[in-house]
């Protein structure tokens, strides 16, 4: 198992109460035994956990038993600060802050056929991409994974009250999952683990995005998942590249595409390359070009993001004509592309947007 180069490990003091979905089932019976309990209540606690029900609905579990674990196992860990709402109701952005007052944001988008909760894995971002907001601030701590898990919770819990569900997940809310390795597997597991263990949702429908680090890639190829990978690639050339996403100084575009094909071919799931279209800095025709090159004939698909533009940033969108010229470029050359929605973008809720100070 490969370990991290060490500048990309984030602190981890200050991490927050342990919590029912820190733990694995076995730990979790375990921990309510030791709080003098029966061993299967800690399926009951967890159910109705994982279900997003509050303590009055946890009925199955007497007064006593219940105040003792909800007590010991379930201590709140996000307080909402502030939900704002865009897109008629259909995309609300939630600002979160855990105990140590760190503030994070998750986003909530309702389509026609799925419900995405888009979560973060740290709060704040180390890897310092210079056109998204989240990495200007740099990197506050690591989520723990149950901070992570109860993004995901919280959703639920907002769409069975108006009798939906949550679908799909995706960690592309502030900061870097793969540098936060062991919390987001963990987090991973409790999201796809099904009933009474985790939220039940589908392998397929989690997609874990990267500026792509090597040896977490290879590492998360291990895993036995069957979750989506998101390249965020933004360039196809190392050159331009080192400036966008600056852990391409130290695994460049040939490296990480190599490990994130591997990935796909070892998964048989559709690799994501997300490339934001930025006027001027990456959209050329050439750039098109020479993309498709490199993931002709791949199980590719990719997602197209007109920039959005961050405070105080000169750089914007591409213009419509010079992005449809892309698209066609790489449709052209047999690589699938589409162009993303840029759901929340007036309430800074886009990909890259979420700053926690908005
Ligand atoms: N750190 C991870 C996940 C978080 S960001 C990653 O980089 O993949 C999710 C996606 O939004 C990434 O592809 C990221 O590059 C993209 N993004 C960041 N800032 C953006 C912006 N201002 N406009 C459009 N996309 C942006």
């Amino acid at each position: 198992m490969t370990s991290l180069p060490l500048v990309f490990e984030a602190p981890t003091r200050a991490l927050p109460p342990r919590h029912l979905a820190d733990l694995d089932p076995a730990a979790r019976r375990e921990a309510v035994v030791a709080l003098g309990e029966k061993a299967f209540r800690a399926e009951q606690l967890s159910r109705h956990y994982f279900a997003g029900h509050l303590p009055e609905q946890m009925t199955d579990l007497g007064g006593d038993a219940r105040e003792r674990l909800v007590g010991d196992l379930l201590p709140t860990l996000l307080t909402p600060v502030r939900e704002v709402e865009t897109d008629r109701g259909d995309t609300v952005k939630t600002l979160w802050r855990g105990h140590d007052g760190t503030l994070v944001e998750s986003v909530l988008m309702r389509y026609a056929d799925r419900t995405t909760v888009c979560i973060s894995s740290q709060a704040g971002c180390g890897m310092a991409c210079p056109f998204c907001a989240t990495g200007q601030a740099g990197l506050t701590r690591n989520l723990s994974t149950a901070e992570i898990v109860e993004q995901v919770v919280a959703a639920q819990r907002t769409e069975a009250a108006r009798g939906g569900r949550v679908s799909n997940v995706v960690f592309m809310g502030m900061g870097e999952p793969l540098a936060n390795y062991n919390r987001v597997i963990g987090a991973v597991r409790r999201i796809v683990d099904p009933a009474p263990h985790g939220v039940g949702i589908g392998q397929r429908s989690v997609v874990v995005s990267t500026v792509g680090l090597v040896p977490a890639i290879r590492r998360l190829t291990g895993e036995g998942l069957q979750v989506t990978l998101a390249l965020s690639l933004h360039a196809p050339d190392d050159e331009l590249r080192d400036t966008l996403v600056p852990v391409n100084t130290r695994w460049p575009v040939r490296e990480v595409l190599k490990a994130a094909l591997d990935y796909t071919r070892e998964t048989g799931r559709r690799l994501s390359i997300e490339y934001a279209l930025i006027r001027d800095v990456n959209d050329q025709p050439w750039r098109a070009d020479l993309l498709a090159k490199l993931l002709k004939n791949k199980l590719v698909h990719v997602n197209l993001i007109p920039l959005n533009p961050t405070p105080g940033s000169e750089w914007d969108a591409s213009p419509k004509p010079v992005e449809k010229e892309f698209v066609r470029r790489l449709k052209a050359a047999g690589v699938n592309a589409t162009v993303r929605d840029t759901r929340g973008r007036e309430i800074a809720g886009a990909c890259g947007q979420l700053s926690a100070s908005g």
